[in-house]
């Protein structure tokens, strides 16, 4: 079966989860209408289905090659992203002043989805473009803005983040790239950086690099980082291309997956120094780097629904056509293996985990728009302290998700699924990289437990907790059959979540380690609850759905149950792990020591 966008479920989650339509029907976008959104979601999937999709298999088999310092993506790529970024699809986001759509967030993110869906491999050039936009947007001078931020919204060009070092990968206060000041205004940086995605392809015009360096007069640590724009050509003041500019890549890596995506060491300035111009100011890179790194990390976070639902829709269709055993409901012959038991457990946990991901995300992502465009300071606040709290989650839990899920995929296809001419392998191969990048999972928690659970003093958990809470009680008001323990067992698990940001908040000291332990199994905690009400949000919206005559939804009430009795369950032994501190780390040395 041939792979296609999810978009009525992407639409379903929008809606009825993240409550996207509520907030187009208070204003919150002008006079934007929920039919707008869906016709350019819908749009986005046809697209991705038809001239996406397809390239996915060459772009693993053949990947990027490397010649003499250019870069050539696999065959079909560089026609797609020209008829992509020609149907607008680079600017969704951005300002209408730029050439953009000047759509929500929200509706970005949907279509982050169905781009990665479709080849993650393609996908994530346009979703290092889209933060280079962000960080223009929003630190760029006047004079960079008018060059650079009108041809990266229409895809001519685009963009590129470079922190990563040798030296410096988690920790950026290591970054030793230098800049100087040419006296004109302008710098020349110098440095290598590696691990830069697209730094260099043949799908675009020009590059634009985000470049992390260091001024010579700067203070240590981070707080000595400036943001730098480097193209690979400059641009004349016309706008015209230019000589190219001091930038060239070394080489690209041979990775695990996304094949298709250029993974770039970055030579800037050994020919004299590169050209470069600030962005925001001195010293403060760091703060407009985030902008862009947020964007990315809830569009990795994106990256894990979507290869997951990419592996489901696979498993599903070789579940219904494999037939080994017989299943208890009897019939001649072996049966297809989605009737045994087990095979429906590996398929309902893609399922379920796929789509509180998802839900996740997408709550990030109206919380994204809400937070820039809510009538009051208090709701924009409000709305930013949710965005703070749950990006790690987006990114981590989902990134999680699309791992398990995808080896779940290949688990489903047995030992077809380990020969690589299924697919199901690519899945996994692709998925794993997710976990690692836009900082690593662990550092993604220690994130949630270190500066996010303080936020307002715990009042940003504790609304997010109280808002779990109100959907467990609605599942036990509306006493549904098709829910099952639902509301006892997602209870129990917010009960969990509960009683561990209880134990993290104390357990938070100088130096933390008893917290810090337990940070990755808080987050999962964290991401298991919150997927639980998101799940349950949707089958409460099904339930509601059927009342008015429409029983096509019913299935996530099924859906939630599973969740909720299956998956959620494992909430209070997080929780026990998490409050039992460090002491079982503490003898590490002594245990990872080998004896004679
Ligand atoms: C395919 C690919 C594409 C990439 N694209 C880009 C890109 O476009 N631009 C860019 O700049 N970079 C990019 N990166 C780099 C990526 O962001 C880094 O690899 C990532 O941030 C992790 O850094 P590291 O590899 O140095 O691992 P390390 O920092 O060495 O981490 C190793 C392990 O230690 C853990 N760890 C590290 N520090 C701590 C700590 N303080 N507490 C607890 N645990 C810790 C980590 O969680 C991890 O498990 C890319 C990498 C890859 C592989």
């Amino acid at each position: 079966m041939a792979y296609r966008s999810p978009v009525a479920d992407i639409l379903f989650s929008l809606k009825y989860v993240a409550g996207l339509d509520e907030a187009i029907e208070t204003g919150l976008f002008g006079d934007l209408d929920a039919e707008t959104v869906a016709s350019v979601i819908v749009e986005a999937g046809r697209f991705a289905t038809e001239v996406i999709a397809p390239l996915n298999r060459v772009g693993d088999r053949v990947g990027a090659t490397y010649q003499n310092g250019a870069v050539a993506t696999p065959p079909g790529f560089r026609d797609a992203y020209r008829r992509w970024a020609a149907a607008g699809w680079a600017g969704v986001t951005a300002s209408p002043a730029y050439g953009g759509m000047g759509l929500p967030h929200s509706v970005n993110f949907a279509c982050t989805e169905i781009w990665n869906g479709a080849s993650m491999g393609f996908a994530l050039c346009p979703l290092l473009s889209e933060g280079a936009i962000g960080a223009l947007n929003a630190y760029g001078s006047e004079a960079l803005r008018a060059i650079y931020l009108r041809r990266l919204v229409s895809g001519e060009w685009t963009g590129a983040m470079a922190l990563t070092e040798p030296q410096a990968g988690s920790d950026l206060a290591a970054v030793k790239t230098r800049a100087e000041r040419a006296g004109d205004g302008t710098y020349r940086v110098f440095g290598q950086k590696i691990f830069i995605t697209y730094g260099e392809h043949d799908m675009a015009d020009n590059i634009v690099h985000l470049v992390l360096a260091r001024l010579p007069d700067a203070p240590e640590g981070t707080r000595g980082l400036s943001l730098f724009l480097a193209p690979k050509f400059l641009v004349n003041p016309d706008g015209s291309l230019g000589p190219r500019n001091d930038v060239r890549c070394a080489g690209v890596e041979h990775k695990l997956g996304v094949h298709a995506s250029p993974t770039c060491v970055m030579i800037y300035g050994d020919a004299g120094g590169a050209f470069a111009w600030l962005v925001g100011e001195e010293n403060r890179g760091l703060a407009a780097m985030f902008v862009m790194m947020n964007s990315a990390r809830l569009g990795v976070g994106v990256q894990g629904a979507a290869i997951g639902e990419r592996a489901l829709q696979q498993a599903l269709s070789y579940a219904r056509e494999r037939r080994q055993g017989r299943s208890s409901r009897g019939g001649a012959g072996m049966s297809p293996i989605v009737e045994h038991p087990d095979v429906q457990r590996m398929l309902l946990t893609m399922k379920a985990l796929v789509q509180a991901a998802r839900g996740i995300c997408h709550l990030t992502a109206v919380a994204i728009d809400r937070s820039a465009r809510a009538p009051s300071v208090q709701e924009r606040a409000a709305a930013g302290e949710r965005v703070a709290l749950l990006t790690p989650i987006a990114k981590a839990f989902s990134t999680d998700v699309g791992d398990r899920v995808a080896s779940l995929g290949l688990q489903v296809h047995g030992g077809m699924g380990y020969i690589e001419e299924t697919g199901a392998a690519q899945h996994l191969r692709d998925a794993r990289i997710a976990a690692i990048y836009e900082g690593a999972n662990g550092v993604q928690a220690i994130d949630l437990v270190r500066r996010k659970l303080p936020l307002s003093g715990g009042a940003a958990a504790a609304r997010e907790i109280a808002g779990m809470r109100a959907i467990v009680a609605e599942l036990a008001k509306r006493g549904e059959a098709g829910f099952g323990a639902s509301a006892e067992r997602l209870g129990e698990a917010v009960d969990a979540l509960e009683r561990a940001t209880a134990y993290m908040r104390d357990a938070l000291g100088p130096d933390g380690d008893s917290a810090l332990a337990g940070a990755s199994a808080y987050l999962k905690l964290s991401g298991l609850a919150l997927g639980g009400a998101c799940l349950a949000k949707a089958g409460l919206a099904a339930q509601d759905l059927a009342a008015q005559g429409d029983e096509t939804q019913r299935g996530r009430i099924g859906l939630a149950r599973f969740f909720a009795e299956k998956l959620a369950t494992a909430a209070p032994g997080l929780a026990r792990s998490i409050l039992s501190g460090a002491g079982a780390l503490e003898p590490y040395e002594a245990i990872l020591t080998e004896t004679a």
